[in-house]
């Protein structure tokens, strides 16, 4: 008997949750981090403000933007909208660099281009949707506005609304139960609620003189004039995001989980932040953290993974180190690196065990999650990480102490996902999917469990501590 016990102690692969497995002092670790997390999801509700809390804390810990300085801690923005973060390593470049990227746009709600309308005395907002969302999420929720608006001057306005708790907030308004039978209640859930039908409740008071035309309308497009200088034609050269008004808060009577807008992808944006900039000394081999925008919506555009923004960093890591940055070396060191896609994974949700295969399924409070490929219908899309990469990723967790656990998203033939992995992988680099288990992920409110993002934290600096 005792044999057998302890064969199937060697033999099997038995995962135990993180709250078996650490210690009193590592839990007290944990929760701690969990703290900044929180403020971090609440001060970065956009790319542009995600941009912002990472450029200050790096900031604060010498990161420089000066090539000139000989600071091996190396900071690159883009269009506000991305930024990159490196610590030079003693290596030489051509033998590889060593990237957590992740991704800090999330699912929400633009405003269109040409919003403002009114209707049965209300002024109301436009919006297309950005981003994989279930639309009856985003209606009888407080909204909040966040923007960045290009003046006919061409002077730049950032303005947010509905966050603090003097603003007032914005929404969108369901159709109550009583009338819904025929218009939603026995639709697809998916067409349910057209994406015409979200728009944004922004005024209900009419302009005082009785002769104007669009009188509520008016009101509100005076009020924006006297408070910020606005007209009507300032929207159509916006970027204005409307996501939840509400702050990350604790979950649950234990206090244990973590409940937030935007956790997707942005613990993993935080974890890898923290992870790099608790890198004191110069590591072996050149850390970056690469925060990258677009991926809800396919990576494109210039400040997506498709973008050349990593070239381009490189390029100046090489002039830092004093060397020449030729497009063989910048290519060398691209096919040489070793890579982590930081995102999140879905765990298993206890009223929907069906679409997972539970073997192969996250766990919340199991630790962070590798996974090997993504994608959907028979890995199609999926980077699919070598058996020798995972290995090594393995040993290295399990030398540095990371509570881990190997997940994929989903049964087989129940749908599934992308990340960014495979638009870096075609450098040639290694690459594998590592981050949180999210319970409601693509919700106004994710949920992820405070000990799997500290996991997550350690998984990140280990890699980067090689
Ligand atoms: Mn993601
Ligand atoms: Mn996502």
């Amino acid at each position: 008997m005792k044999k057998t016990k302890e064969l199937e102690k060697t033999l099997k692969l038995t995962p135990k949750p993180v709250w078996d497995r650490l210690s009193a002092g590592e839990r007290k670790k944990a929760l701690t981090f969990s703290k900044g997390y929180k403020s971090f999801l609440d001060a970065s509700k956009t790319e542009r403000e995600a941009v912002a809390s990472i450029v200050a804390a790096a900031k604060k810990k010498g990161f420089t933007e000066a090539m000139t300085d000989a600071s091996p801690r190396y900071l690159l923005t883009n269009r506000e909208k991305n930024v990159a973060l490196a610590v030079l390593g003693e290596r030489p470049l051509t033998e590889g660099v060593r990237i957590v990227v992740s991704h800090i746009d999330a699912p929400r709600l633009d405003l269109k281009q040409n919003p403002i309308y009114e209707d049965v005395e209300l002024t109301l907002l436009r919006t297309h949707y950005y981003g994989g969302i279930k639309k009856y999420h985003w209606v009888a929720i407080p909204l909040a506005i966040h923007g960045t608006l290009i003046k006919k001057d061409g002077t730049k306005l950032s303005l947010t609304i509905g966050e603090d708790d003097k603003d007032p907030v914005f929404t969108i308004c369901d159709l109550l139960p009583h009338l819904s039978h025929k218009v939603q209640d026995s639709k697809r859930l998916r067409e349910a609620i057209a994406g015409e039908k979200l728009t944004i409740l922004a005024g209900s008071i009419p302009f005082p003189d009785e002769e104007a035309k669009e009188r509520f309308k008016l009101n509100i497009l005076e009020l924006l004039n006297k408070r910020w200088g606005l007209i009507e034609e300032d929207f159509l050269s916006a970027e204005i995001e409307v996501v939840p008004a509400f702050k990350a808060r604790d979950i649950g009577f234990d206090e244990s989980l973590i409940g937030g807008y935007g956790q997707d992808d942005r613990v993993c944006a935080y974890c890898s932040l923290q992870a790099l900039l608790s890198l004191e000394e110069r590591p072996t081999q050149t850390s970056i953290a690469l925060f990258l925008d677009k991926e809800e919506i396919g990576s494109d555009g210039n400040t997506g993974a498709k973008s050349t923004f990593l070239e381009i960093v490189l390029s100046d890591l090489f002039r830092l180190a004093g060397q020449s940055p030729t497009s063989d070396a910048i290519r060398q060191a691209l096919f040489h690196s070793k890579a982590l896609s930081a995102d999140v994974n879905g765990a298993i949700n206890p009223n929907y065990q069906d679409v997972h295969e539970k073997q192969n399924a996250a766990r919340i409070g199991y630790g962070v999650c590798l996974t090997k490929f993504t994608g959907s219908g028979g890995k199609y899309n999926a980077n699919d990480a070598t058996a020798e990469y995972v290995g090594e990723i393995r040993r290295l967790f399990n030398e540095k102490g990371v509570i881990w656990q190997m997940a994929e998203l989903g049964k087989v033939d129940e749908g599934g996902g992308g990340t960014i992995a495979k638009y870096l992988a075609k450098y040639g680099m290694d690459m594998i999917d590592c981050g949180t288990a999210l319970l409601g992920m693509h919700s106004p409110f994710e949920v992820s469990s405070k000990l799997d993002v500290y996991e997550t934290f350690k998984a990140f600096k280990a890699f980067y501590e090689g």
